[in-house]
């Protein structure tokens, strides 16, 4: 009887770890990815880990789980920073939709825009709008072009004033959302010197006539300014005074695009007011 009962618990062990060994050969199965990439949100997880939301050049929006992230004294350092350009090594699980992070190696620091608060305000902006606007595991060297360059910028000029504003213009535009800068949407007249009006209920630009209650104005200084953005450099682009309102009109409309195609608001462009 005694004799039975341990064969039957030897069994079982054995069942077990045959079943266990099988699982770890699976998990050793799947090969680490590695790609160069943006942090763009993380959040507490539990009482050690961080979730992490990053934008992969080879692997589009990603979210994962970096283990141990809230130690004081962690592997990742300063890497999950907000926009920080990082490499990164991490697993994919079958079942689940979280990746499982292995190890970052920062690439480039934005440690002036990241401690700044007026400044980390441009690029929460850009965090946000990103989250928005990529769908998961879609590639798009584009964007992960674009925030790289904002971010760049925002560094190294310490104004987001121009990189939010070529940003958010130029996310509309990849986005497929741009209407015309030239005529009415809805009636085809020529803006010619005057202003177009648009809100975030609408697509289009308006001309005075057809202009909706409540509708905000885009100057033609705003739109010479998004014919600059499509024709030069950011980084060849001086803000020059006379540009900031322009800039600020440019950003405004964008946003407005951005929030009525994805039907979205955006928390934090009303901290952009406020810096
Ligand atoms: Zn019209």
């Amino acid at each position: 009887m005694v004799i039975t009962l341990v064969l039957r618990v030897r069994a079982f062990r054995t069942e077990c770890r045959s079943w266990f060994d099988a699982a770890s050969a699976r998990r050793q199965l799947m090969p680490a990815r590695e790609t160069e990439a943006i942090i763009l949100k993380t959040f507490p997880l539990g009482e050690a880990d961080r979730l992490v939301s990053f934008l992969g050049r080879s692997s589009g929006r990603v979210r994962g789980v970096a283990s141990g992230a809230r130690r004081l004294k962690n592997r990742y350092g300063s890497t999950l920073e907000i926009l920080s350009h990082v490499q990164i090594w991490y697993v994919e699980k079958e079942t689940r939709e979280l990746v499982r992070i292995q190890q970052a190696e920062l690439l480039e620091s934005f440690h002036k825009a990241q401690s700044d608060y007026g400044l980390s305000t441009g690029l929460a902006v850009i965090s946000e709008v990103s989250e928005l606007v990529l769908p998961e595991h879609e590639v798009s060297e584009a964007m992960f072009r674009l925030v790289l360059l904002a971010a760049r910028e925002i560094e190294r000029t310490g104004d987001w004033t121009l990189p939010l504003s070529y940003f958010t213009f130029w996310t509309v535009r990849l986005g497929g959302w741009l209407p015309r800068f030239d005529r009415c949407s809805q009636c085809g007249t020529p803006f010619g010197g005057k202003p177009a009006f648009y809100d975030a209920r609408h697509s289009g630009l308006f001309c005075e006539k057809c202009r909706r209650p409540g509708m905000r104005s885009l100057h033609l200084g705003a739109r010479n300014l998004a014919e600059r953005f499509t024709g030069e450099r950011l980084d060849r682009i001086a803000l020059e005074k006379p540009m900031q309102e322009s800039a600020r009109e440019l950003r405004e409309a964008s946003l407005a695009w951005i929030e009525h195609h994805t039907e979205r608001r955006l928390a934090s462009r009303e901290l952009l007011e406020t810096t």
